[in-house]
């Protein structure tokens, strides 16, 4: 068997990641990967340098974007790729996540107040170096330092969880929206970490939505959890994709390519961005 292996699901600083683009290209080219994409939330400000930093070390970089989905109450995850980051459509469409995130954000920060833990919006702001897409990862670090809660696991699971006392649901687009718009961008769309679904009537309705992928290599999960979804991919005639979902030091306990996708669908993925970047 091939030992291709690219890491197509991990975060920058433009979202809630601890590395900068070209440090994630220089370290996945460290552990020998071939193939790279940096899919931070709602955000594709990192693409351009990381593809710079892959020419010069010789690591082929995609276009990636995790995107925020919601479903009634319930949050989704579509990974989407190949699509041009400067697609105007894309820009705007990220740039209306960033507004509902702010005030998604100043709800939450006015919840953990109201609960005794005053924390700014600057202060937030403060922590997040290129100003792009904060979210409650960044929130929690704030907690961290004014010395609300030890760690951001903690933070998440007194608080900021879903269903917890401060957190509040965001999310300015649906489902349909999200796969609508990635289409429109030359993208493909990919059910992101299906393992963590916990409602099986939304499962039933992923998968009846036009989707091109899934993730079915996830790296929180041992091998056997993959294969009911490579299973799913193969039936719908999907690809199937796999990614560590590196954070560095915000998760440290999930390496950089520690689960990846195989040669095949990378290059298809490769193909495409080419094509779409010949056209645009
Ligand atoms: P947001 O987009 O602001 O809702 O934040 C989502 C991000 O928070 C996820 O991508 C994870 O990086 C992080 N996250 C979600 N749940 C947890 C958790 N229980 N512990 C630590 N981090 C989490
Ligand atoms: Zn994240
Ligand atoms: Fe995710
Ligand atoms: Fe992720």
């Amino acid at each position: 068997m091939s030992d291709f292996r690219a890491d197509l699901h991990c975060h920058s600083t433009y979202s809630d990641g601890s590395l900068q683009p070209k440090e994630l290209v220089a370290l996945a080219k460290g552990l020998g990967l071939q193939g790279l994409s940096i899919t931070d939330h709602d955000a594709t400000g990192g693409f351009r340098e990381a593809e710079a930093a892959g020419m010069q070390m010789g690591l082929r970089v995609i276009p990636g974007i995790e995107l925020t989905a919601n479903e009634k109450d319930h949050t989704l995850h579509i990974l989407a790729y190949s699509f041009i980051p400067e697609h105007p459509k894309m820009v705007a469409f990220c740039e209306r996540h960033i507004l509902s995130r702010n005030a998604r954000n100043r709800a939450m920060l006015k919840k953990l107040e109201e609960a005794g833990m005053p924390l700014s919006e600057d202060e937030v702001i403060s922590l997040m170096p290129l100003k792009h897409t904060i979210g409650r990862p960044h929130i929690a670090l704030g907690m961290i330092k004014k010395g609300y809660v030890e760690t951001v696991q903690q933070a998440f699971q007194l608080y900021l969880a879903e269903g917890k006392s401060c957190y509040v649901s965001g999310d300015p687009f649906t489902i349909e929206e999200t796969i609508d718009l990635i289409h429109e961008v030359g993208g493909v769309a990919v059910i992101a970490h299906p393992h963590l679904i916990k409602y099986e009537t939304l499962l039933k309705k992923l998968l009846k939505m036009p989707f091109d992928g899934i993730e079915a290599h996830y790296s929180q999960f041992p091998a056997h959890r993959h294969e009911e979804w490579i299973k799913i991919a193969e039936a719908k005639q999907w690809f199937i994709t796999g990614g560590s979902d590196f954070h560095g030091a915000i998760k440290p306990q999930t390496p950089l390519g520690c689960s990846w996708t195989r040669k095949e669908s990378f290059e298809y993925l490769y193909e495409r961005y080419l094509l779409n970047q010949k056209n645009f």
